[in-house]
């Protein structure tokens, strides 16, 4: 039997790049609880950078101290090589945008925005220029004059994100900034954030626990967990090379084979299951192994035939189909109650076959099949990106 595979880069081989920010072996702790466990990163210049994770993993803590607003128990944050530390509060490479846009609710937007460069003595002259400037990259020129409960949510986030970055930073810190906003505007700043970070080309780390919204706009994703880095990434290895299966199952939909490794390919394996023999791709495993082989559902495809047999191939009978607008996401219970999910376009021709109790054949492509060592830890102490 020959092993289909695409091509499987190893994983953690991801070429390291210089580091603007250096974390090494942070430590922090509130109380008894670590709040962050040894953490070690470089996060690259000009990147996009996600710390992404469930709410009280650490990812704020982290993004604080990196602001330098809050101080490691041990180890050491630098940036451009200067310890986070020695930097003055003024004098930090660093600003920091809150979800609460924490705006000076008796100043103008103008006023606002130029609050940081009156604070550096910068003539009156240039300090309108740099504003008008500011406000006119981020679509506000108008509302020069405004105070801030006169804006809408959006608005005022926008004037946050002017007051921060007309101040130059190397790095700016986003906590969270657009979780106050209701979803389509939510859509339309994470574009515009983009487009600002490309265009201004600063280091931006943004803190959020929506998988979505770090997929769509990072360069890198740092995928944390309980105060460590689980793994972390280019959005397209998170979501198709999962380290272990807390990041799997945190980043997006999937279905589970577990089963024992009965020969290894380079770049891939044959799995026994409860539902047959499978071919899948990652890492290297050994016979014997226990796994998880990971899907998502958008890789799993239903058969145009009825043949069940064949490799990569399971009957299967539709438990559930919940429609989502553009597509429907169906459960299909296979042998042994194995449970896979697909994703089916609602524009498909076989749309309108899938009603519980129907049986189908369903392929699982050994490209889109991902090992997961069934004894992975989480946690990966040091990494770069
Ligand atoms: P969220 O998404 O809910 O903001 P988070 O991932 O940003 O969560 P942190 O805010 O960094 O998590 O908190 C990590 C842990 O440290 C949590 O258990 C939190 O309760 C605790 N913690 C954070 N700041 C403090 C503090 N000032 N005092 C005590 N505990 C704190």
């Amino acid at each position: 039997m020959t092993i289909v595979t695409g091509k499987i880069e190893p994983m953690g081989t991801m070429a390291a790049e210089h580091g603007l920010i250096e974390i090494d072996r942070v430590r922090k702790s509130f109380g008894a609880h670590a709040a962050i466990d040894d953490v070690s990163l470089a996060l690259g210049e000009g990147h996009f950078v996600t710390l992404l994770g469930p709410s009280g993993c650490g990812k704020t803590t982290l993004l604080r101290m990196i602001g330098g607003l809050e101080t490691p128990d041990s180890g050491s944050i630098r940036i451009a090589g200067t310890p986070v530390a020695s930097f003055s509060p003024i004098d930090r490479p660093t600003r920091m945008v809150f979800q609460s846009y924490a705006l000076f609710p008796h100043m103008t937007v103008e006023k606002n925005v130029a609050y940081g460069l009156q604070r550096r003595r910068m003539p009156d002259a240039e300090i309108k220029t740099k504003v008008a400037a500011q406000l006119e990259v981020v679509g506000l020129s108008e509302k020069a004059k405004s105070y801030p409960s006169e804006l809408s949510g959006g608005q005022q986030q926008r004037v946050a994100l002017a007051r921060a970055l007309v101040t130059k930073p190397r790095v700016l810190l986003l906590d969270e900034p657009l979780a106050a906003l209701d979803l389509k505007l939510r859509q339309r700043m994470q574009a515009e954030l983009k487009s600002l970070q490309r265009s201004a080309a600063i280091t931006f780390v943004y803190v959020t626990h929506d998988q979505h919204e770090a997929l769509g706009l990072s360069d890198r994703v740092v995928v944390m967990e309980k105060g460590r880095v689980a793994q972390r990434g280019t959005p397209a290895e998170i979501y198709h090379r999962p380290a272990n299966r807390y990041v799997a199952e945190f980043v997006g939909d999937i279905s589970v084979l577990d089963g024992t490794v009965r020969g290894t390919a380079d770049g891939g394996a044959r799995i026994e299951t409860a539902a047959g023999l499978f071919m899948a791709s990652g890492p290297a495993v050994r016979p014997g192994d226990k796994v998880h082989a990971i899907i998502r559902p958008e890789s799993v495809r239903v058969a145009s035939g009825d043949d069940g047999t064949g490799a990569n191939r399971l009957r299967a009978t539709v438990g559930s189909a919940t429609f989502r607008g553009a597509d429907m996401l169906v459960e299909f219970r296979g042998p042994a109650d194995i449970r896979i999910q697909t994703s089916i376009a609602s524009t498909a021709p076989e749309a309108a076959a899938i009603t519980p109790g129907h049986t189908v054949t369903l392929e699982l492509p050994a490209t889109a099949l991902w090992i997961i060592p069934a004894d992975r830890n989480a946690n990966a102490s040091e990494s770069s990106l």
